[in-house]
């Protein structure tokens, strides 16, 4: 582990990514686990929390926003705090430093090729944002350049000299983003070099990874995490399961070694293309997935009387919602595995499911973004109780 007197950011307290690195990791663990354990409290024991035993530079995802400072220099960096000053952010603890060491060549280049920054007040200038995507087992590098107008001058030799100083670069993406907004991607995307997505291995098996799907950040903790939702789901192989807001599909794609059938349903239609062609990766054919809002897609289900032996959900940070858990409620599996990144809905949603015929069996917590302030990921198994349907 790091000492402390390593540990350093020239935008700490601006940037807002990490408020705790001055805080010891054992209690960092201690302060996570004690806030899941309150919550969870009403329904449910809380296991402990799983540590990540090297906590820094873990992030697969890395953006940066670019501007120039008072001196007209090119800076790197992240938006200060509620607010939309770009602060430079030369070391990131938290952030891949090769992905770092990327944005840096970057921001190098922009002065020698004498690339324009994009003026967020006056809509003038080319580069607004770069985004590196990193498959840590697979070592690929995917760089997305997010410029205003889909013209990279000196397009050929920009990205030569990219590639020359970091091999490690497997494909570059020029997106383009020409709307006055603070989302980061826009709708058009161009392949410049490479495949246009990286690809990365999680438990044994293989997945593709496009620019805008969702993929947990931080790798390491996020196989320990499912490993621990499969022990919870203790399936027997003859299960037919459900994989809600299931992404690129990890999550089905794990468990259908273990079980009869899966069903994924997710809402971002790059992220379902993406778990189609994992599971053709992976030769896996039991496994199908469904574009769709998960309540929806389950209320049909119910509808239908489907069976459904257990479902896995994993909602974004605002849960899930009540469509969706009156049909988990109607179709009745046996068991649900509650897997959440923010454990105020986790424990509105127990709430809900513990009042109709669920039980909380155990819970466990796992430090999937260590130096943040509260972020913390919780996986609950629920079995039916005793004497329901
Ligand atoms: N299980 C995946 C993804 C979890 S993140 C993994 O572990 O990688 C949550 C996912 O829910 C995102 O992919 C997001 O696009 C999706 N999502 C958000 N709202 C949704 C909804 N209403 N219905 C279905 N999927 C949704």
């Amino acid at each position: 582990m790091m000492k402390k007197d390593e540990i350093t950011c020239s935008a700490a307290g601006k940037c807002g990514g990490c408020d705790w690195l001055e805080r010891p990791y054992e209690k960092q663990l201690r302060d996570k686990k004690r806030l899941v354990e309150e919550l969870l409290k009403p329904y449910c024991g809380l296991e402990g929390i799983l540590p990540m035993e090297q906590p820094y530079f873990y992030r697969n995802k890395v953006h940066a926003a670019f501007g120039r400072d008072r001196r007209g220099n090119v800076i790197a960096g992240t938006y200060e705090k509620n607010s939309h000053r770009v602060v430079p952010v030369e070391h990131c603890m938290i952030e891949d430093e090769n992905a770092q060491a990327i944005i840096r060549t970057i921001r190098d280049l922009c002065v020698s090729f004498r690339m324009k920054i994009y003026d967020e007040d006056t809509g003038y200038g080319l580069l607004r944002h770069v985004l590196i995507r990193v498959g840590r087992q697979t070592g690929q590098y995917l760089v997305v350049l997010v410029l205003s107008s889909p013209i990279l001058p000196d397009k050929n030799n920009f990205i030569k000299a990219l590639r020359k100083a970091h091999p490690e670069i497997t494909s570059v993406v020029l997106n383009v983003n020409d709307r006055r907004t603070s989302m980061i991607l826009g709708d058009k995307e161009q392949v410049l070099f490479g495949k246009g997505y990286i690809e990365d291995t999680l438990c044994g098996k293989t997945f593709r990874i496009s620019p805008k799907s969702f993929y947990q950040v931080n790798p390491v903790q996020t196989q320990k995490l499912y490993l621990k939702a499969l022990a919870y789901a203790d399936f027997k192989g003859n299960e037919r399961i459900v994989d809600a807001y299931c992404g690129i599909g990890t999550i089905g794609i794990v468990a259908s070694d273990y079980v009869q059938e899966v069903i994924g349903v997710e809402l971002n239609k790059d992220a379902v293309r993406d778990a189609r062609v994992n599971a053709r990766l992976n030769r896996v054919r039991n496994v199908s997935f469904y574009e769709n809002d998960a309540g929806q897609f389950l209320t049909q289900m119910a509808g239908q009387k489907a069976r459904v032996d257990a479902v896995i959900l994993d909602p974004p940070r605002a849960g899930s919602d009540e469509a969706f858990l009156s049909s988990v409620v109607s179709i009745s599996p046996a068991k649900v595995i509650y897997i959440s990144c923010n454990p105020q809905t986790l424990a509105r949603d127990l709430k809900f499911l513990t009042g109709r015929g669920y039980r909380a069996q155990k819970a466990c917590a796992v430090d999937m973004f260590p130096q943040t302030a509260e972020h913390v990921e919780t996986c609950v198994l629920l079995t039916k109780a005793a004497g329901t349907h």
